[in-house]
C-alpha cells in the first residue's frame, strides 16, 4: 500500500513526552501523527496518508454518527530491553477486523494491508512507545485501528465511503502496585449480544449496549459487568471488555464458546498456552449455577478474565442483586499465564510460539 508521510510533522518535545511517559495513564495522550484511508467503491482503498494527529471535520449528516456502523481494534506495542518495537500477533486483530467488517457490511481491508498500516503509524511515532528498562514495568503502547461509514447520507444502507484510521496512546501498567482481583457484577437486566446478533463483532454498537449496565457495576463498586446469554439468562457470555476462564481442582480449563462472544486474542492465546502446558481446555457452554456452585463445593480453584488492557487478572467476587459469590483462592495458574504471556510481549521470556511481530 502507497503510504504519505507528512513533511509539517509538529512533535511534542522531548520535556513533555517525558512527562507522559512518567504517568501515561490510559487513553487520554495521542501521538504526533494519524494514519487515514478512505475506501469508494470505484477505487477500493486509496493510498494512506500519515498526517499530525488532530481532529476531524465531519458533516452533521456522516452515517456513522447515525447509523453506528464502525468497526475498531485494539492491541499494543511493547518496547524491549535493546529498544525494538514489537507488536502481539497482529495479523490475528487484522483478521477480527476482517470478520467484524464482514457483520457491518463493510469493505474488508487486508490481513497484509492492516498490519502494514499499523507498523507505518508505530514507526512515525516510535519515541512514543514507553521504555520499560527500569523496573520491569508494564507501559506500552496502546493502538486504535478503527473504520466507519464516513459517507455523508441519511439513507440506511451500507455506506459507499468508509475511513480507516489508526491512532495511538500511551499507556500505563493496568494495575498500579500489584495485581488486585476484578470485582465483577452480574447484570440480570441487560444483555450485550444475541443469536444472530453483533456480539462477536468489534463494533462500537456493543460497547453502547454495555454502558448501562457497566453504570450499574460503578455504583455497586464492581470493576466490570458480567453478561449472561438473551435466551434463558443462564450461561457467561464475557465481562464488558474481557474474556473469561475457569480452573477446575482437576487442572482442567473451561471458557466460554463463541458465537455471541468477543473472540479475544488474548483467550485464543491462552487456549494455545494452556493447553501446550498440559491443561485440557474446553470451550463450552458454562452456567452460572456450575460457577457459584463449583465456588462453594471447592471444584473451581481459579478464575480470571483476560484481555489486551490487564492481560490476564485473577476474578474477585461476582455479586448479584441477590447474592455474593467469594473469590477462589488461588491464583497460582493465573499468574503463571500472566508471567507467561507479559515476559513474551516485553521481550523478557523466549517467543516459543512465533507471537512477536518486530515493527521497528
Ligand atoms: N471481550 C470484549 C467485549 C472486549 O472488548 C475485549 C477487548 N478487546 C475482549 C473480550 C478481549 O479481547 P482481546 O484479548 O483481543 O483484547
Amino acid at each position: 500500500m502507497q503510504i504519505s508521510t507528512t513533511t509539517n510533522p509538529t512533535p511534542v518535545d522531548d520535556a513533555r513526552l517525558a512527562e507522559i511517559h512518567a504517568n501515561p495513564g490510559f487513553g487520554q495522550h495521542f501521538t504526533d501523527h494519524m494514519l487515514t484511508v478512505e475506501w469508494t467503491p470505484d477505487a477500493s482503498w486509496h493510498a494512506a496518508r500519515i498526517e499530525p494527529y488532530g481532529p476531524l471535520t465531519l458533516d452533521p449528516a456522516t452515517a456513522v454518527l447515525h447509523y453506528a456502523q464502525e468497526t475498531f481494534e485494539g492491541m499494543k506495542a511493547y518496547r524491549h530491553a535493546d529498544g525494538s518495537v514489537w507488536t502481539f500477533r497482529p495479523e490475528q486483530n487484522a483478521a477480527r477486523m476482517v470478520r467484524s467488517s464482514q457483520r457491518l457490511a463493510f469493505p474488508e481491508l487486508p490481513v497484509d494491508d492492516f498490519v502494514e498500516l499499523v507498523d507505518a503509524l508505530v514507526t512515525a511515532d516510535q519515541r512514543w512507545v514507553p521504555d520499560n528498562s527500569s523496573g520491569g514495568g508494564e507501559k506500552s503502547l496502546y493502538l486504535r485501528p478503527f473504520m466507519f461509514a464516513s459517507e455523508t447520507f441519511l439513507g440506511v444502507r451500507p455506506a459507499q465511503h468508509v475511513t480507516f484510521m489508526v491512532i495511538a496512546s500511551p499507556a500505563g501498567a493496568y494495575f498500579k502496585g500489584g495485581i488486585k482481583p476484578v470485582n465483577l457484577w452480574l447484570s440480570e437486566t441487560f444483555t450485550r449480544a444475541g443469536r444472530g446478533g453483533m456480539g462477536a463483532a468489534k463494533t462500537g454498537g456493543n460497547y453502547a449496549a454495555s454502558l448501562a449496565a457497566q453504570r450499574e457495576a460503578i455504583e455497586k463498586g464492581c470493576d466490570q459487568v458480567v453478561f449472561l446469554d438473551d435466551q434463558e439468562f443462564t450461561y457467561i457470555e464475557e465481562l464488558g471488555g474481557m474474556n473469561l476462564f475457569f480452573v477446575h481442582k482437576d487442572g482442567s480449563i473451561v471458557t466460554p464458546e463463541t458465537g455471541t462472544i468477543l473472540e479475544g486474542i488474548t483467550r485464543a492465546s491462552i487456549i494455545e498456552l494452556a493447553g501446550k502446558l498440559g491443561h485440557a481446555v474446553e470451550e463450552r457452554k458454562f452456567s452460572l449455577d456450575e460457577w457459584r456452585d463449583g465456588v462453594a463445593s471447592g471444584e473451581i480453584t481459579e478464575i480470571f478474565a483476560c484481555g489486551t488492557a490487564a492481560v490476564v487478572t485473577p476474578v474477585g467476587e461476582l455479586r448479584s442483586p441477590s447474592s455474593v459469590t467469594a473469590a477462589p483462592a488461588s491464583t497460582e495458574l493465573t499468574m503463571q499465564i500472566r508471567d507467561a504471556l507479559v515476559g513474551m510481549q516485553f521481550g523478557r521470556s523466549e517467543d516459543t510460539f512465533g507471537w512477536m511481530h518486530n515493527v521497528c
